[in-house]
């Protein structure tokens, strides 16, 4: 009784290595978008001396450029 199971891996995250923020609107590199200073700190990455979680303490979000 030897059932040996090929070993795959469940998911392979070979996505982009860097997370999204929450006030990401797409990923970093995503064709449309590009970066802004965050709405939330203003571009300090802080929020009453703590990281903001908006763009994640970078100061900066990936937003949706309109073509308007
Ligand atoms: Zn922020």
């Amino acid at each position: 009784m030897t059932n040996e199971k090929p070993s795959t891996p469940l998911h392979s995250l070979d996505r982009e290595s860097k997370p999204m923020n929450p006030g990401d609107a797409a990923p970093e590199g995503t064709p449309g978008t590009g970066e802004d200073v965050c709405p939330k700190c203003h571009g300090s990455g802080q929020i009453d001396s703590k990281p903001c979680i908006n763009c994640g303490g970078t100061g900066f979000i990936i937003e949706a450029i309109g073509g308007a």
